[in-house]
């Protein structure tokens, strides 16, 4: 997964894989492909590697041993042709009434995904555009009256709720789409900008500098556009909070800008400072697989429910402390791509057919920015309208079943109705995102489909462990994070408890084969931030 995983690793509790009630998957259906998924052969699971050759194979092999259809015609795999773009841009100099060279890495980073040798931007005159926000539905545009053409933009991340103190302004420190960097970029662009500066303040973005510095500069993946992602503002950025204070100064501004862009009545402010800079790009081209294999609903088979897991991770890196370099991703995510193999297997079996169809998809290069999904949704196999919903597994706890179901960002849809009901019947309890406001309904694979309207569900096994309480689940998780998450030792081990990943792959199938046997289709929440694409996708427009 892309964020910090709740889950951790390493424990030496032991449980007997038997049959529950609670689902027709047992630990043992898990745990054979679990461990062939994060063996060492397949190096890691990397886009474009042996690896990835490997893995994609045995994917299709299970699907077919299980009896699965393929799901794109007659193969089980569909092509996701990505561009990999590094980028090395120039100091950038501003001139006017804020005058300065910024260095890249430390004042600023900046990108651009044009599939070009090279773009400038020389002169471009600096805005303060807010949030960056274009939301109808809460009233809200920063960029009311404003005409950016050959502007740089300057915005805040998060959204105008974050930290208000007012729960109905968006939905308060619950992070909206409108809050992520990755709309940021989207609007500007929209709008015609020819740069957008995302202002960095760790609290709103989650983050510290270090990780936007990583995260942003070298090389980055992007799926291949028809239009090479000409329509792509030239520059994509962060400028550092000290940078966007001095700019803001100078446009005499010194309140706090948060506050300042929170009121309603908020107008762009020209920052009277240009921008010039340059970057040079490094293209290659490559394409990877999402693999996907179809079970054909009984009565409407042209009615789909899909499940998702990211089977990519992070190759051979640094070695660790061990000598370890094989970045194995056991948990992130052959956890939730062995889940859905056995949940595959699991419906095949079912004495009652499903009546609606069951997709299994695994896609790709989730690490690199959830691009096999964002693939999917812009190119998908069945039609969204007809897909009746998306549940998503990534990164499933390997610390034993719980009596608490987080759901990422709660209070998006009629999907955790579902789960709410199931938890109901076996004594468990629902609980919001721990970190709303780090956004993490969209950081994983679901969110692509809810970006094109289709309802879509991420949920895990909380902290609070059924056989060693809550105390001892959150030192767990958090061991996890610290030493474990996106580290050579995301290790199989055949002592790993798998009852906590049982647990949740077999509320997502009772959830799965009760959307099978219905006619409705679940719906966004009235204030979700998907219900009018969703809206426009079942009036076939
Ligand atoms: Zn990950």
């Amino acid at each position: 997964m892309l964020t910090a995983a709740v889950w951790f690793s390493c424990n030496n509790n032991k449980k007997t894989d038997s049959q529950t009630d609670t689902g027709p998957i047992a630990d043992n259906d898990i745990r054979g492909y679990l461990s062939a998924l994060a063996d060492d052969s397949l190096t890691g699971r990397k886009p474009f590697t042996e690896g990835e050759t490997k893995t994609i194979n045995y994917l299709a092999a299970q699907f077919k041993q299980i009896g699965l259809e393929p799901a794109n015609n007659s193969s089980y795999f569909q092509d996701v042709p990505l561009v990999e773009i590094t980028g090395t841009p120039t100091a950038m100099q501003l001139n006017g009434k804020t005058s300065a060279t910024l260095k890249p890495g430390t004042d600023f980073v900046a990108s651009t995904r044009q599939e070009l040798s090279s773009v400038e931007i020389k002169n471009s005159p600096l805005v303060f555009a807010g949030y960056g926000v274009v939301a109808p539905e809460y009233g809200w545009n920063d960029y009311k009256g404003l005409d950016v053409k050959g502007k740089t933009v300057v915005v805040l991340v998060n959204d105008p709720g974050f930290k208000s103190g007012n729960r109905t302004l968006f939905h308060g420190d619950t992070m909206t789409y409108y809050g992520r960097w990755t709309y940021k970029y989207e609007e500007a662009a929209r709008q015609g900008a020819a740069g957008v500066l995302i202002v960095h303040q760790s609290e709103p973005a989650s983050y510290p500098w270090s990780v936007v510095n990583t995260s942003f500069s070298g090389s980055k993946l992007y799926l291949q556009q028809d239009d090479k992602h000409l329509s792509r503002c030239k520059m994509e950025g962060w400028v550092s909070e000290e940078t966007a204070k001095k700019l803001l100064a100078g446009a005499g501004i010194t309140e706090d800008m948060r506050a300042y862009a929170r009121k309603k009545e908020f107008k762009a402010v020209p920052l009277k400072t240009t921008t010039t800079i340059s970057i040079v790009n490094k293209l290659k081209y490559s394409t990877s697989h999402n693999v996907a294999a179809v079970l054909k609903g009984s009565t409407r088979p042209d009615e789909y429910i899909i499940y998702t897991a990211h089977w990519d991770h992070l190759g051979i890196g640094q070695p660790d402390a061990k000598g370890d370099s094989i970045y194995n991703g056991a948990v992130d995510n052959a956890s939730g791509t062995a889940a859905l193999l056995a949940m595959a297997k699991a419906f095949k079996n079912a004495k009652e057919k499903p009546q609606r169809s069951i997709v299994f998809l695994s896609v790709t290069a989730e690490e690199q920015g959830l691009l096999g999904s964002e693939y999917y949704g812009s190119h998908p196999l069945f039609p969204l309208n007809k897909t009746v919903g998306n549940l998503n597994m990534d990164a499933l706890s390997p610390d034993g079943e719980s009596k608490d179901i987080p759901i990422t960002g709660r209070g998006q849809n009629d999907l955790e109705d579902y789960v709410e009901a199931i938890a109901k019947e076996q004594g468990l309890t629902v609980e919001a995102d721990p970190n709303p406001w780090a956004g993490g309904y969209y950081r994983s694979d679901h969110f692509n489909f809810a970006k094109v309207g289709v309802p879509a569900l991420d949920m895990h096994t909380g902290p609070d462990n059924k056989e060693h309480g809550r105390e001892w689940g959150t030192k767990q998780a958090d061991t996890f994070n610290a030493e474990h998450y996106h580290q050579p030792s995301d290790n199989y081990t055949r002592d790993m408890d798998l009852s906590g990943m049982t647990q949740t792959a077999n509320i997502l199938y009772r959830i799965g084969a009760k959307l099978a046997g219905e006619t409705t289709f679940p719906q966004w929440k009235k204030n979700s931030e998907f219900r009018a694409i969703r809206e426009k996708s079942m009036a076939g427009k």
